[in-house]
C-alpha cells in the first residue's frame, strides 16, 4: 500500500463499525477523498477531535483498495472561534455542504480548495457577513457561471429588475420574473461581489442588505445545483432569531 500525504477539510464524517468513522475529505491534491479513522470513535482518540468537520487538516494516508486509511492528522488553523459560535457554524456547515454536493470523488480542483479555506479562515477571523455571498460567487465563477445583474436577460431592460434565476443567465424584469425576488440594493451588490469588491459591498451596504445577500446565495447555489442544502435553511432559521 502507497502512503501519501495531503492537506484537506473534513466535510462530514459518519460511522463505520463499532469505533470507526469513514471521514469525507476535499484535498487539495485529490479532491473529495473518503478515508477511514480508525478508532476515533473509542475515548481520547488522538485525532477524533482533529476530524470534525470544517477542520484544515494535514493528512497522511494509507492508499486502502476501496477506502483509504488515515494514519495520521495534524491542525493546519485552530478553528475556535469559528466552533464557538453558531452563527459562524452555521455558515461553515453551508460551505462544506455546497463542496460536497459539488466536488466528485478524486476531482481534484485547487481553486476552490484556497476559496474554500480562505472563506473558513475569514469566518473565524471576523465572522463577517458578506463571507458565504463570496464564497458562493468564487464558486458559481469557477463552475463557468456569471450572472448578468445589470438588465433583463429576456428583454434587455434595465428598469424595474426584481428576480433572478441562474439557468436563464441572471436577472429578469417584472415582466419576465421567475426564480428568486431580488431588491435594488442587493442586486447592485450582488454584482459588486462578483467583481470581488467585497470589502466595498461589507462598508457601503446595510445589515439588512448583506442579510438578504447571505439567503439570496444559497438559492444561487440551489438554483445552480438543482438541490436542497439542509444548512440553508438552518441558516435561515438562524437570521430570522
Ligand atoms: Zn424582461
Amino acid at each position: 500500500m502507497a502512503l501519501y500525504r495531503d492537506e484537506g477539510v473534513v466535510l462530514r464524517s459518519y460511522k463505520l463499525g463499532e469505533a470507526d468513522r469513514i471521514v469525507v475529505c476535499f484535498t487539495r491534491g485529490r479532491g473529495k477523498v473518503r478515508a477511514v479513522a480508525k478508532g476515533v470513535r473509542r475515548t481520547r482518540s488522538k485525532f477524533g477531535s482533529r476530524l470534525e468537520p470544517g477542520s484544515i487538516v494535514d493528512l497522511q494516508l494509507y492508499e486502502g483498495r476501496n477506502l483509504d486509511i488515515i494514519t495520521q492528522a495534524e491542525r493546519v488553523t485552530a478553528l475556535t472561534n469559528l466552533r464557538a459560535d453558531l452563527d459562524r457554524y452555521g455558515r461553515a456547515a453551508l460551505l462544506l455542504e455546497i463542496v460536497d454536493a459539488t466536488v466528485e470523488d478524486g476531482e481534484a480542483n485547487p481553486a476552490l480548495y484556497k476559496t474554500l479555506t480562505g472563506a473558513l479562515i475569514e469566518l473565524e477571523r471576523a465572522g463577517n457577513p458578506l463571507v458565504v455571498p463570496a464564497f458562493v460567487a468564487k464558486f458559481l465563477v469557477l463552475e463557468g457561471v456569471q450572472p448578468l445583474v445589470d438588465a433583463c436577460v429576456r428583454c434587455g431592460s434595465s428598469a424595474d429588475l426584481v428576480a433572478i434565476q441562474i439557468h436563464e443567465g441572471g436577472v429578469l424584469c417584472r415582466d419576465h420574473r421567475g426564480g428568486e425576488a431580488i431588491s435594488e440594493a442587493a442586486r447592485i451588490a450582488l454584482g459588486l461581489v462578483f467583481d470581488g469588491r467585497v470589502r466595498h459591498v461589507l462598508d457601503t451596504t446595510p445589515p439588512e442588505v448583506a442579510q438578504e445577500l447571505e439567503t439570496l446565495a444559497a438559492r444561487l447555489v440551489e438554483q445552480h445545483t438543482e438541490r436542497r442544502l439542509r444548512s440553508s435553511s438552518v441558516l435561515y432559521e438562524q437570521l430570522q432569531n
